[in-house]
């Protein structure tokens, strides 16, 4: 499914573990494992295919703060985040980052 945020179009494909793959150092890595990962010079938001429904959900909505906070939060510092500055985000994104789920799940039975 395509969406945009903040006018860029990005892409959410579901994937097998090989398809996170991008170094030799990942492929030799036995432990490595991914749930979701965002591609930000494909505008690609890979999800893990196998994952429980509930799972891909908060995976999800995971990546998609990542957009979020790369397209509206530029100049923050995010290490030196306040909590009123975190609550200020969690607010503005909430809507934005909730409809594209919805829609992306919305045939979805469980
Ligand atoms: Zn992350």
């Amino acid at each position: 499914m395509k969406f945009k945020i903040n006018d860029v179009e990005y892409e959410i494909i579901e994937v097998n573990q090989n398809e996170f793959i991008k170094t030799k150092e990942e492929a030799q890595d036995e432990n490595y494992f991914l749930w979701g990962q965002t591609r930000f010079d494909t505008f690609k938001v890979l999800i893990y295919k196998d994952l429980p429904i509930g799972q891909k959900r908060k995976t999800l909505m995971h990546e998609l703060m990542h957009i979020y906070l790369k397209s509206y939060i530029t100049n923050e510092n995010l290490e030196n985040i306040t909590e009123e500055i975190m609550c200020d985000i969690s607010a503005n994104s909430h809507d934005i980052i909730n409809k594209i789920v919805i829609e992306y799940f919305k045939n979805t039975t469980s």
